[in-house]
């Protein structure tokens, strides 16, 4: 499937769009100065050896895609919230993976993955360096899901993976493939 028009790309963000409807790969243009920034800011004290993760609610607002509810967490976690004004759309939440031994391009931990579908998010994201991570809501994705069991079928894909010599960003990246196999779509974002 080619590019999507700018009534589809708001149907995805939505989650109204079939998993056979979805591409490939998106283009964020619209969130992408701000994602950037947000990125930016969790490793500004890097050289110091302290990296945030920032966060953000992501809503449609004029028929526009927009990041909102911005706030910074802990190293290991932050906070989104799911709060939207009358005249928004909730879509999901945005957040950062940064790591103190500069590791970039990880995915979603199984805590993300358990809440995004437990927060009815229609898209997720994570940003980790230059990478974004999506998750989009298919017609398989379940209204809930338990988070001991994602936890312990994620752990045990990234121990294997790591196992067999991987590394741990692709080790979780083959761990986000397996858990949301079936349940959600994955979609290359740059
Ligand atoms: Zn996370």
């Amino acid at each position: 499937m080619g590019r999507l028009s700018k009534k589809r790309r708001l149907q995805l963000f939505l989650g109204r769009l079939t998993s056979s409807e979805l591409p490939q790969s998106i283009k964020l243009t619209e969130i992408y100065d701000d994602t950037s920034d947000l990125w930016e800011y969790s490793i500004a004290q890097l050289s110091s050896g302290i990296v945030t993760e920032w966060g953000a609610t992501l809503v449609v607002a004029k028929g526009t895609l927009i990041l909102k509810n911005i706030v910074s967490g802990a190293n290991s976690g932050v906070a989104t919230s799911t709060e939207v004004e009358t005249s928004e759309t909730f879509v999901g939440t945005f957040h950062t993976h940064p790591y103190e031994d500069s590791t970039t391009g990880v995915a979603f931990s199984s805590a993300d993955i358990a809440s995004a579908i437990n927060n009815g998010e229609n898209i997720s994201l994570v940003q980790s360096g230059h990478k974004i991570f999506m998750l989009v809501k298919t017609e398989y994705t379940p209204r809930s899901v338990d988070v001991f069991n994602v936890e312990v079928a994620f752990q045990t894909m990234v121990f294997n993976a790591m196992a067999f010599g991987e590394s741990f960003g692709d080790a979780v990246f083959l761990a986000n493939r397996s858990v949301v196999s079936n349940i959600w779509a994955s979609v290359v974002c740059w």
